[in-house]
């Protein structure tokens, strides 16, 4: 057994995190304040990629993509090893305007990223008869066909049982509530549940990162930000990929379960369902889907993204306490973008060679 790791955080970066220290035969304890995967990455649409992909700077197009392309098999080992199914599906997704058709094709081929133009029907939304008007033809829409799915739940479920069979322990209701420091490393953490002390420590506790660095913040600007969603049921699924129009988007899942995300609330660390959100999000997802029309609600959520600036997450060494990392910022895309992070931070503890340029997300 190797030296000892405490991860700060259950959500999917820290999860990810411990499943891969941990098969690489470290000792892992990760300790939550709540229960496990019950925050921003149970509140995820599960997109494996950007909205636009083509709006984010190359720091985010590099994790992202490296990411979405470890998924498959990440998914499908962590159904076999643990009995629970993610659901990974590459439905596809389809881009419907106003957006810069040039910019999005141009990013598309650098990127050698597939690209299929279409021809939709366009609707405009059911009257107060329900009646559904066909117009014209949507020039612009495209289908990204190899973008993926993945549904976080199910994921993080998986994830918990494998952290577990690998030997990891995970206390929950554990409140970290400060780092106590001693010379240049962290010495030991005061929790609600007593002190915990290991010779590395792992911050990922998304919105919460830098509340809990404190002083040690030094200028880390991870904040939350809500993200509410929708969901509504159909006998089976009304739409074959995800939809996304401007920042609204449609996830439909094979039980016919459709997913309509999402606002974007800067208002700390409060996260309460409100009704505006709700009339928001049912009047963008109409104008797409004019079916949703007399449709129940059967469920509103909503989570608090940690956001960092242009949405680059920050995952390596404190540049001060030399036992201590960070995984964290991950903002709008850290479902998509959590295998890679484990895989990057982990190679940074152990020394070994990242698999790209990993400057941009250093502390
Ligand atoms: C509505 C919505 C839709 C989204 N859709 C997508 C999508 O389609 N695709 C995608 O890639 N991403 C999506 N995201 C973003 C993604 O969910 C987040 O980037 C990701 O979940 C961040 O993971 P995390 O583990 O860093 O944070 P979290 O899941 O928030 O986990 C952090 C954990 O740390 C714990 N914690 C905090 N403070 C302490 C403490 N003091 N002591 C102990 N534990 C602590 C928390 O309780 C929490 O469990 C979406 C987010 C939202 C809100």
């Amino acid at each position: 057994m190797k030296r000892g790791t405490i991860i700060v955080g259950a959500g999917i970066i820290g999860l990810a995190t411990a499943e891969c220290l941990l098969r690489l035969g470290f000792k892992v304890l990760l300790l939550e304040q709540g229960k496990v995967g019950q925050e921003s990455s149970w509140a995820g649409g599960g997109i494996l990629s950007p909205l636009m992909p083509w709006h984010y700077p190359e720091a985010v197009t590099r994790l992202t993509q490296y990411s979405a392309n470890l998924f498959s098999e990440w998914a499908s080992a962590l159904h076999t090893s643990t009995g629970i199914d993610p659901e990974y599906s590459q439905c596809g997704m389809i881009v419907l305007p106003p957006y810069d058709i040039k910019t999005a094709i141009h990013w598309c081929s650098k990127n050698d990223i597939h690209i299929n133009q279409l021809k939709l029907p366009r609707f405009i939304p059911s009257n107060r008869n329900g009646t559904i008007k066909q117009c014209d033809t949507m020039q612009q829409t495209i289908l990204l066909p190899d973008i993926a799915q993945i549904r976080t739940p199910r994921l993080l479920q998986a994830l918990r049982q494998r952290v577990i069979q690998l030997g990891g322990e995970i206390i929950e209701n554990c409140t970290v509530q400060r780092l106590i420091v001693k010379r240049n490393s962290v010495s030991t953490l005061e929790t609600s549940s007593g002190q915990f002390a290991a010779d590395h420590y792992v911050i990922a506790a998304g919105a919460w990162s830098a509340k809990i660095l404190g002083q040690y913040a030094f200028g880390l600007t991870i904040k939350p930000i809500c993200g509410q969603m929708l969901l509504f049921k159909f006998e089976h699924p009304p739409i074959p990929a995800i939809l996304t129009q401007s920042s609204t988007y449609l996830v439909p899942r094979k039980d016919g379960h459709l997913l309509i995300g999402s606002t974007s609330e800067d208002k700390g660390f409060n996260k309460r369902i409100t009704v505006s959100a709700r009339k928001q999000l049912l009047k963008s997802a109409l104008a797409i889907l004019p079916q949703l029309y007399k449709m129940p609600v059967i469920r509103q959520w909503s989570g608090l993204r940690p956001a960092s600036p242009l949405n680059i997450p920050t995952i390596g060494q404190h540049p001060d306490l030399t036992n201590l990392y960070i995984n964290s910022g991950h903002f709008r895309y850290g479902v998509t973008m959590a295998p890679a992070s484990a895989e990057i931070l982990t190679n940074t503890m152990i020394g070994a060679p990242q698999p790209f340029d990993v400057n941009p997300y250093q502390y």
